[in-house]
């Protein structure tokens, strides 16, 4: 069985950028119905039930095709939250430091360019999606786009950063502005955690 996990913060803790309303919503509702219809397609698939969510994720031609969909959404939607909430924080520090600030700077000129970069690449996310940065399978750092709850996961990238566009993350405080909620986005991340991810890969 897959389970939803807590999150690692106070719902209030993103305010004023993300609402704790906003939060709630997220969490308990959409991320717990990713879960919830997770462990139902999976039923009866033991096996499956056991593995670790990326792995799920790696392996989808190995889940039956009659729930295959069903579970690629839903494993997606789990592990994907998962994953954001803990590059979530009180964003303490503005921007990365160490060997991932020297990445970022050594592929996309310095910091503020990543973010214009990767604000550009959110802002064409048509419909909803995630725009994330990745470590690819050439082991460079990558901008990318997915569509709804497909994952980087399952062609070989690393995620190290997100952004979810779904407007179920964001429309109650910033309606349809999209640009104004990834612009008060960068106030809320763990860096160091986006940091201890990078590492990770090398
Ligand atoms: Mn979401």
């Amino acid at each position: 069985m897959f389970n939803l996990p807590d999150l690692p913060f106070e719902y209030s803790a993103l305010e004023p950028f993300i609402d704790e309303e906003t939060m709630r919503v997220h969490h308990d509702g959409h991320h717990a119905t990713y879960v919830k219809n997770l462990n139902e397609a999976l039923e009866g698939q033991t096996e499956l039930l056991n593995m670790d969510i990326k792995d799920l994720l790696k392996s989808l031609d190995q889940v039956p095709e009659d729930i295959r969909t069903k579970v690629k959404n839903n494993a997606g939607g789990h592990f994907h939250h998962s994953f954001l909430w803990t590059i979530l924080g009180s964003g303490e520090k503005e921007q990365p430091e160490g060997k991932l600030s020297e990445k970022i700077s050594s592929v996309y000129g310095d910091f503020e360019k990543f973010k214009e970069e990767f604000k550009n690449s959110a802002l064409k996310v048509f419909g909803s999606g995630y725009t994330w940065l990745v470590v690819n399978e050439k082991g460079n750092l990558e901008i990318t786009n997915t569509p709804n709850q497909d994952s980087p996961i399952s062609v070989g990238q690393i995620p190290i950063f997100t952004i979810d566009v779904w407007e179920h993350a964001y429309y109650l405080k910033y309606k349809n502005k999209r640009a104004d909620y990834i612009d008060a986005f960068w106030n809320v991340i763990n860096w160091e955690k986006v940091e201890e991810y990078f590492n990770q890969t090398s």
